[in-house]
């Protein structure tokens, strides 16, 4: 694998993709570094190693150049967290772009505007990939959260580069700890997935079944499967075209002896609301007119149980409406046992939107191993597909 170790960046102007797609208030503040900071070890090891730093990313989904979508209103806060005054500049491309990179000196910082300014960045036009790919010597992808896509940036330029292009530390702690958990890992291997649809977690499910010793399956996904294995589910939500896909995955582990552990009981509600009325059912006697919207308390012991015996953990997926205080118990649970679970030692990876959310909200966050910087591209990892963005730096 091509990381940053394997150069020395002295004298030299690397063009590092990264990731600042981040959140903006409606007064264009940044309301959140994460992802700023996650590139910041990159940028630092290229800065101390005597050579400059260009950075380029996409922010939000602009529809040509649209000034909510400028790159110039994170430049303060990347600044900040970076530790010096990073220099921008108002294209990504062109002469402008060119001399602000050719002028750029050691130690020094540049930000090129919002590569989707650019219909080319997303269509992955190979004349744009090589007009980037003049701004810099070596090339460094450090955005996994866009790794899945084929973009000019992520993927095309590498072409450019044949041997000077290498994995940011990001990306190769990310790739490292789903290696850590899919190949590596020390049993019992525990996956906890929820979420609210099966479709989306199908192929996941099928690509780490033969992987793992356990799935806890929970959050609105779980009544497919209890609804295939005869349960009565109430209003609960179901996809009633997965019915047979549920059975497939439930073959499947009895198969490969992997076991499935889904919720005993649930908390029902009678609408889908914080102010509805609740009650606990056995997940498989839920009346009609009430719809699971949490795990119950005899599941949340059951579940924390299989965390507790686990050494390897990987979280996607909450485990009910937990943006609802009513429907957050389940999901809390879950977090806390895979954070004792990890202070006992085990290996736990985290990754999705709403399970990060989740966590972050929980103030779980440096309680787990690691916390995914990419939903997208860590859904399409565990279903066992090669992303282009990491297989171009491979090849
Ligand atoms: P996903 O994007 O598929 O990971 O789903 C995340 C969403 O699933 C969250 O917004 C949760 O509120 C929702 N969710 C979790 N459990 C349930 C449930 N029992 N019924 C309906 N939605 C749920």
């Amino acid at each position: 694998m091509n990381t940053l170790h394997d150069f020395n960046f002295e004298n030299k102007k690397a063009i590092i993709r990264v990731d600042f797609n981040v959140p903006l208030d409606e007064n264009l503040n940044v309301t959140d570094t994460t992802r700023i900071n996650a590139a910041k070890p990159t940028i630092l090891k290229i800065l101390e190693d005597g050579g400059s730093a260009i950075l380029m990313s996409h922010l939000g989904r602009p529809k040509g150049v649209e000034d909510k979508f400028s790159l110039q209103h994170i430049v303060k806060v990347v600044s900040e967290v970076i530790g010096i005054q990073v220099k921008f500049v108002s294209n990504c491309i062109g002469d402008e772009a060119e001399n602000a990179a050719s002028e750029l000196e050691n130690g020094e910082v540049l930000l090129l505007e919002n590569l989707r300014f650019h219909p080319e960045e997303k269509s992955g036009d190979k004349n744009f990939a090589e007009k980037l790919s003049k701004l810099g010597d070596i090339y460094v992808n450090d955005a996994f959260g866009t790794a899945h896509r084929a973009h000019a940036s992520t993927t095309i330029i590498a072409q450019f580069f044949p041997e000077n292009k290498c994995f940011g530390l990001l990306l190769a702690k990310e790739i490292a700890s789903l290696n850590t958990v899919l190949n590596n890992s020390k049993k019992p291997v525990t996956a906890i997935i929820g979420g609210a649809k099966v479709s989306s977690k199908i192929d996941v499910i099928k690509n780490i079944i033969d992987k793992v010793d356990n799935i806890i399956i929970g959050g609105g996904m779980g009544f497919t499967f209890i609804k295939v294995k005869g349960g009565k589910i109430g209003d609960s939500l179901v996809e009633n075209d997965k019915l047979d896909v549920a059975q497939e995955i439930l073959n499947l582990a009895k198969a490969n002896n992997t076991r499935i552990h889904l919720p005993i009981d649930v908390i029902g509600a009678d609408a889908f609301s914080e102010t509805a009325n609740t009650q606990v059912f056995p997940a498989n006697q839920i009346p009609d007119g009430w719809q699971g919207l949490d795990a119950g308390p005899k599941t949340n012991v059951g579940f924390s149980f299989v965390i507790a015996e686990s050494k390897t953990i990987l979280w996607n997926g909450p485990i009910g409406v937990f943006e609802m205080e009513k429907f957050a118990k389940g999901t809390i649970e879950i977090g806390n046992a895979i954070a004792e679970a990890t202070e006992d030692g085990a290996f736990s990876l985290v990754g999705g939107g709403d399970s990060v959310a989740a966590v972050k909200q929980f103030n779980l966050a440096d309680k787990m191993s690691y916390i995914s910087t990419g939903g997208g591209a860590m859904l399409e990892m565990l279903e066992g597909k090669t992303l282009p963005g990491i297989a171009a730096i491979m090849n």
